[in-house]
């Protein structure tokens, strides 16, 4: 297939998917996807058109604004039409556009250096090139399209496609913050106010609540859910959801000369106002675009504390009079750009899989893909975690794969788009022999890993050379992926212990590494021996041992020999540990080689010192189970349990037949009669505090 060939193929399943996912949206107010992939899709569509314009067809997603609805309501035509608004997903974009609409409005991009004196002296209101703008939140809400006849709503219909909407007055009007009446004396004989209604978060909660103990599907998101309120045929469902309304847009009725006629969207802002509209009083006027790109920052980060959904911030030329120069193209006016916020789901394609062995042998299948701006940042890699998820997923070396990252985890395939899938794509398993040393992989029965069993695998000593090194646990800098890598191979380094006999010498033959890095390597090295034992117990890398596990378990045995004679139960007892991970803790300390493992750690004074917060004070109350009900004379709720804990005992929420005591304080409730009922001691706070004869 030729390069062109094979962008009108993709340009057509791209046609295909996108109508669907358009209806299903605009429609049904169902989406099938999230905006983020569609909006990713649809870029894609519009490169393939720009670079072959012959794909570009009538009926192509990137020509039309939003679809009919199939509706029950009469339809009507726009007055003037409803457009929808060009997207930039970062500041970058922002400025291509803004360089755009300067061209389109004959102004050069750099100011003069005598505009920028004028302006600098207060001659001029405006520097060449420095725009004003008006940014407003954009609301994950529905345009509605409001005409006022002698100051009487007349009607509210829907955007439909920009030409036609729907004609939903009847629902519009148990719309509070929509006036029935404009609330000025001499209202013009005509107007036509454009504006947002939205759904507090709250409010589409309580009504996805209400769907699912009602058997019907919930609302993806607070837009479909405005919107599918919007279009039901009884209004009083549409009066109990309460829908709010934000006015943006004032179409002035030209020639009324009831008042001063607005020259700047800003003034169509307090106009709106005075006319009894509700306007998102968070919009600012921004001068030039290094402000716009300071709202921006500011929403991005805080938006999801706002009560209502934001997918961006709505940017617009200020001036009217410039906004009529700049016009629109067939889908968008000029002046005006919505720039979104940073996607947490896209789609990517798949380019290879590898699969990679981590430092417990757990052999991962990870996504290799065409890079993607996801969440702010660039991502080439995303893990597609196992076997199973591999084939449920069912993925091929070249699908188009939606990856999403959430907070700070590593980012993930979610989904394949298999109308995508393009002919020559290869299915993809898991390999049967480990991809570093060739040993069979074994996946144990009733396990989802799969693992390399070879204790001396390469990729397991790197892996476990990192996590040594890594900033939780011993913290040495400098010891990297790449150098690691060097020690294994070059410098035969198989243990982590290994590390703390590098000399600078051995170390300068390596790339990249000259006297003064090695010998700064050699210092890192060597001052991590200094680190408390609860950072090398977490370094050892125990299964189930993350960091937290590790500061408790290194508070209960404070030397590596302590832990080591620990007994499986007595770990599980431990509040907050269990029988998992008394037993992980047990199987490692049982391996000869990890035994001889922390003897060369000891040899080298590792750890240097026992950990020195000793939070347990004794075990008097080894294994014992209490419930603590009503409030105690002098300890609070917390002391009482630390000071049960501290001794080893375990503090539960509900009393069973498991419990030994009942701790009694005023005001006991159900916890109390329970206890009766079970026949379970009860113990005051001092009797108690006597179970410790040390107390
Ligand atoms: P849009 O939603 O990107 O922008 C235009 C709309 O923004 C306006 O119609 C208005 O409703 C809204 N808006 C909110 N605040 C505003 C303000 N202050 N000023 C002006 N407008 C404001 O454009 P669109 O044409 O409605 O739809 C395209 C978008 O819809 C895509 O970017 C995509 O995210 C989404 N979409 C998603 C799917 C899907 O499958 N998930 C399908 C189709 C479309």
């Amino acid at each position: 297939m030729t390069g062109e060939e094979a962008a009108e193929q993709r340009a057509r399943e791209l046609r295909v998917l996108l109508q669907k996912a358009s209806i299903a949206y605009y429609v049904y107010d169902a989406p099938i996807m999230e905006d983020s992939v569609y909006d990713r899709l649809y870029r894609e569509l519009q490169e393939l058109e720009r670079a072959y314009p012959h794909l570009i067809t009538s009926d192509s997603p990137t020509q039309r604004v939003g679809e009919k609805p199939a509706s029950q309501f009469p339809t009507v035509l726009h007055r003037i039409p409803l457009y929808s608004l060009e997207n930039a997903f970062n500041l970058e974009e922002l400025r291509q556009w803004q360089e755009r609409l300067l061209r389109v409005l004959g102004r050069s991009p750099d100011p003069a250096p005598h505009d920028l004196e004028d302006h600098r002296a207060g001659r001029t209101e405006s520097v060449q090139g420095e725009l004003d703008y008006v940014c407003e939140l954009k609301i994950d809400g529905s345009a509605l399209a409001l005409t006022y006849v002698d100051g009487v709503l007349q009607r509210g219909a829907t955007r439909g496609d920009g030409r036609s909407g729907e004609d939903i007055t009847q629902n519009v009007r148990t719309i509070r913050s929509i006036p029935l009446r404009l609330a000025i004396p001499d209202p013009p004989p005509l107007v036509e106010v454009r504006g947002e209604a939205y759904l507090s978060i709250a409010e589409f909660e309580r009504i996805n609540a209400e769907r699912r103990s009602a058997g019907d599907p919930p609302f993806a998101n607070p837009r479909n859910c405005a919107a599918g309120t919007l279009r039901q045929l009884d209004s009083r469902i549409v009066a109990a959801r309460k829908l709010s309304f934000f006015a943006y847009t004032l179409h002035w009725p030209e020639g009324w000369g009831g008042g001063d006629p607005p020259q700047t969207q800003w003034d169509c802002l307090q106009q709106l106002k005075t006319f009894g509209f509700k306007t998102n009083p968070l919009s600012r006027l921004c001068r030039g675009l290094e402000e716009v790109g300071q709202f921006y920052e500011q929403w991005r980060a805080a938006r999801r504390e706002l009560p209502y959904a934001s997918d961006g911030v709505v940017v617009k030329l200020n001036q009217l009079q410039l906004q009529e120069e700049a016009g629109f193209t067939q889908k968008f006016p000029r002046w005006a750009i919505a720039l979104k916020y940073p996607a947490e789901e896209v789609p990517t394609r798949i380019r290879a899989i590898v699969a990679s062995v981590g430092r417990t042998g757990a052999v991962t299948p990870v996504a290799e893909l065409e890079p993607v701006v996801l969440a702010g940042t660039t991502v080439s890699r995303a893990s597609l975690h196992n076997a199973d998820r591999l084939q449920e997923l069912d993925v091929h070396i070249g699908d188009t794969a939606i990856i999403r990252k959430a907070g700070e985890i590593i980012p993930e395939v979610v989904s394949i788009l298999k109308e995508l899938r393009p002919a020559d794509a290869i299915p993809y398993t898991l390999p049967r022999h480990c991809p570093e040393c060739g040993t069979p992989l074994v996946r144990p029965e009733g396990e989802a890993v799969t693992r390399c069993p070879n204790p001396n695998c390469p990729a397991k000593l790197r892996g476990q050379l990192q996590h040594w090194a890594s900033r939780e646990a011993l913290d040495i800098e400098g010891l990297g992926e790449k150098l690691v890598a060097q020690l294994v191979d070059k410098l035969g380094v198989v243990t982590v212990a290994d590390l703390y006999r590098l000399t600078p010498e051995q170390l300068q033959g390596l790339e990249r590494m000259g006297s003064r890095s090695s010998q700064k390597l050699v210092q890192a090295i060597q001052s991590s021996r200094r680190q408390p034992w609860e950072r090398v117990l977490y370094g050892l890398g125990i299964p189930h041992v993350g960091v937290v596990t590790a500061k408790t378990l290194a508070s209960h045995f404070p030397s590596p020999d302590q832990l080591a004679q620990a007994s499986p139960e007595a770990i599980a007892q431990i509040y907050g540990l269990g029988a998992e991970i008394g037993e992980a803790v047990a199987a490692w300390f049982a391996d000869p080689e990890h035994r001889q493992l922390l003897e060369a750690l000891k040899e080298l004074g590792i750890p240097a010192t026992p950990t020195q917060e000793v939070v347990a004070v004794n075990r008097v109350l080894a294994g014992q189970k209490f419930v603590i009900t009503g409030t105690l004379p002098t300890l609070s709720r917390a002391q009482a349990k630390a000071w049960i804990e501290s001794r080893g005992g375990k503090v539960t929420a509900s009393v069973s037949r498991q419990t030994n005591y009942v701790v009694v304080g005023s005001e006991a409730g159900s916890k109390l009669e329970q206890a009766q009922r079970l026949g379970i001691p009860l113990l005051t706070e001092a009797e108690l505090l006597a179970l410790d004869p040390n107390t």
